[in-house]
């Protein structure tokens, strides 16, 4: 049986960063991933880092931290991010009082820049004036989350990480100490697992009887290929809807939903948002539903209409893109930003998940990780279940 110092269980950004850290603190690492198209968040992710998000002086610390990386990423990985500077254009709806939204992104460190239309559209020619009554503008980081993925990893291989592509499908422990797992194909021993594994991550903790405040979304959204239409900004609404249903799952009433599992839909916001990579491909999103089956079957033909009619109505241009619609889980956590640390009661298993601005917080996160291990086990936060 093969042995490793760390186990890491999820091969997205969460993973693909971690595993990348604790290597370039010499620890023996494997990395599994269940599935070699990468159908996940990462691969399906707009690529936006929020630095202007952080609200206390921890995230405003991990804001300006994760700025720092994310500017010296590619050199330090060997590989192209595709790192660069864009401004987020956060669109106010016609029948919504601008002003008072932007009471609301008051409390982030970096303030928003209030548009009337008429600005708007001289920064972002592709908006449609008619549809919104204002737009928030803000400096934000953009990163291709596919390449930057590939960058960790690859780099990852080269500190002599190993990734296998095998399904985790049990975690072993004797007694309440972690001792290895078994996958699809193999098993493995280890002192150490960190779960990475981004929506089904709550599945793999519930398999063993672990529940921690981590859920997920059904995320729908479009893929395009290249093509000959340029927008200049990340372009989202400003009411993130997707918000107010990821704080309701901390509600008792919700929370006693997720104890079974359901193709029932417990809520559904559509937030008409679109980047375009350097490579001239669009993402349309976004569509976040709350069903508590994983495997849930997704209406495509009606996701696809509602995200084209949702982003035409602010970039009518974009409507008829040629495209396909896609689908993936996204981890969240109702009441904190992450979910990073050692679970109480239990030696060796870790968390690593449920982010808010996953690509803005788990570089930086991921770096103090492989810290506390190598220096000082100790300090890293533990969760309770
Ligand atoms: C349309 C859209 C736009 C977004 N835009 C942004 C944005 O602008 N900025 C931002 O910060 N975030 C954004 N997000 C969210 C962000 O993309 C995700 O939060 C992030 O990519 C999640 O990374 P992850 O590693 O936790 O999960 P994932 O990328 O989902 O990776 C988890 C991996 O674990 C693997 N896995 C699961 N179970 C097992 C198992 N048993 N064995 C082995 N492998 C397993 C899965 O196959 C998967 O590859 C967006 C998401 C979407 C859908």
């Amino acid at each position: 049986m093969k042995n490793f110092d760390w186990i890491v269980i999820g091969a997205g950004l969460t993973g693909s960063a971690l595993s990348y850290e604790l290597a370039k603190q010499g620890l023996t690492v494997l990395l599994l991933e269940k599935d070699p198209n990468y159908e996940n968040a990462t691969h399906y992710s707009y690529g936006g880092i929020s630095y202007w998000s952080g609200t206390d002086d921890f995230s405003i610390k991990l804001c300006q931290e994760s700025r720092e990386i994310h500017h010296n990423l590619s050199k330090e990985l060997g590989d192209n991010t595709e790192f660069r500077e864009l401004y987020l254009m956060l669109t106010v709806p016609v029948d919504k009082n601008p002003k008072i939204i932007a009471e609301d992104y008051q409390k982030f460190y970096i303030k928003p820049q209030l548009l009337t239309p008429k600005e708007a559209v001289k920064i972002e020619p592709l908006l449609n004036t008619d549809a919104i009554s204002g737009c928030l503008q803000l400096p934000q980081g953009h990163i291709n989350p596919r390449k930057t993925n590939a960058a960790y990893q690859q780099a990852f291989l080269r500190l002599g990480g190993t990734i296998n592509y095998e399904e985790v499908t049990q975690l072993l422990f004797q007694n309440t100490t972690f001792t290895g797992i078994k996958t699809t194909q193999e098993t493995y021993s280890s002192g150490n697992v960190v779960i990475c594994a981004g929506g089904l991550s709550r599945l793999l903790l519930k398999n063993i009887g672990v529940t921690v405040n981590i859920y997920f979304t059904h995320s729908q959204l479009i893929l395009t290929p290249k093509v000959d239409i340029n927008l200049k900004n990340l372009v989202m609404p400003a009411i993130l809807n997707r918000l107010d249903i990821e704080k309701q799952s901390g509600d008792s009433e919700i929370k006693s939903l997720w104890n079974n599992t359901s193709d029932e839909i417990i809520s559904d916001v559509m937030e008409p948002g679109a980047i375009q990579f350097l490579d001239g491909s669009f993402c349309l999103g976004q569509i976040s539903q709350i069903i508590t089956n994983p495997q849930a079957k997704i209406n495509s033909n009606l996701a696809e209409t509602t995200i084209r009619e949702g982003v035409g109505k602010i970039l009518p241009e974009l409507q008829n893109l040629p495209g396909k619609l896609h689908h993936c889980l996204v981890a969240f956590c109702p009441d904190s930003n992450f979910l990073v640390g050692k679970i109480d009661g239990f030696q060796g298993l870790h968390l690593f998940s449920g982010f808010t601005g996953t690509l803005m917080f788990a570089p930086p996160l991921a770096k103090r990780f492989a810290s506390w291990v190598k220096e000082d086990y100790q300090k890293m936060p533990s969760l309770s279940s």
